[in-house]
């Protein structure tokens, strides 16, 4: 498929190398040149905006930090909407809040153009690896349509319902995520105070009713699993500021619903205050130096 790769940032780049990979056609766009000229090397063709970028391409991906940039890329001057031809699918990847989702598919049916969220969890190892999970919110026919485009960066390609249910399935499930992080962080924390080997505290939890993948795959206590950005002073892995923002869209989303998010509520409140401590870009597992205040976690 023809298709146009907005947004060639840590996710956006590997995905388009995997497209590229697939034996797509891109135009890629992106404001960071840098990013736009590895992706050209790979075989990608440049285009000068948004609009040219979704001119003459039977398929177009947005991969950006929030609904603000997603909004300038699809409505703004130059563009996708002023240069994608009717009938071409639209599918943003980005991150964002359900209800900015919907706005965005109204916005893309009035030029004639479907519209799907398609976000996606597996990180920048799954975006690589062409593994990703894909969320996908719109109609069926539309997910029928980006399945071959999809897949070709992902394995797990779920329909999610209508347009917007992509996004309110990746925010509850990182709304857990941040939860299930800091309560591994408190609980390995309070054994290491209580004197108990930390790997040892790990393999009671991971093979009792405590277990979870923060426990079992990204433990945040440090040397507990040698893969995990704890172990390498949690650099590399999700940022605490991604995390941040993701239970940013989850406790929004929860106002708007009326529905209480407790100890989403509370999560957000101590990675916001890792961020405001300058650590926002750590991997969210630092959330543990929260625990460990005066030690070398
Ligand atoms: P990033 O900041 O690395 O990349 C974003 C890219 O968008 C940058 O290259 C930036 O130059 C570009 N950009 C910003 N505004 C633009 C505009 N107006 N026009 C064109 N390009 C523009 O972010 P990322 O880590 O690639 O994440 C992208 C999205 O995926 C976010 O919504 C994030 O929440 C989500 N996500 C990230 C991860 C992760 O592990 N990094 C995992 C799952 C989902």
């Amino acid at each position: 498929m023809k298709t146009g790769f907005i947004g060639l940032g840590n996710m956006g780049a590997p995905m388009a190398r995997n497209l590229l990979k697939a034996g797509h056609a891109l135009n890629v766009f992106d404001l960071n040149a840098q990013a736009v000229q590895s992706l050209v090397d790979a075989g990608a063709k440049a285009a000068a905006s948004p609009k040219l970028a979704a001119t003459d391409v039977e398929c177009v991906i947005t991969m950006l930090p929030a609904a603000a940039h997603v909004r300038e890329v699809l409505a703004g001057k130059d563009g996708v909407l002023a240069g994608i031809a009717k009938g071409v699918t639209i599918i943003d990847s980005s991150t964002i809040d359900p209800q900015s989702a919907k706005a965005f598919a109204a916005l893309a049916a009035e030029h004639g153009n479907p519209f799907v969220d398609a976000p996606v969890s597996g990180g920048t190892g799954g975006a690589a690896a062409g593994t990703l999970t894909f969320m996908v919110g719109g109609s069926a026919a539309a997910f029928e349509a980006v399945r071959p485009v999809l897949s070709a960066m992902g394995k797990n390609l779920v329909h999610c319902g209508d347009t917007g249910t992509g996004q309110v399935a990746k925010i509850c499930n990182n709304l857990l995520l941040g939860i299930t992080m800091a309560g591994v962080a408190e609980a390995m924390s309070l054994g290491a105070a209580l004197g108990i080997d930390t790997g040892v505290l790990a393999g009671i939890i991971n093979t009792s009713t405590g277990r979870c993948w923060s426990s079992d795959t990204y433990n945040p206590f440090p040397g507990v699993i040698e893969t995990a950005p704890a172990s390498r002073g949690y650099t590399g892995g999700f940022g605490t500021d991604l995390m941040l923002k993701d239970l940013g869209l989850a406790t929004d989303a929860a106002r708007s619903a009326h529905q209480p998010v407790y100890l989403g509520a509370l999560a957000q409140q101590l990675y916001q205050t890792m961020s405001s401590r300058g650590e926002g870009r750590l991997d969210f597992s630092s959330i543990i130096k929260l625990y460990r205040t005066g030690e070398d976690a």
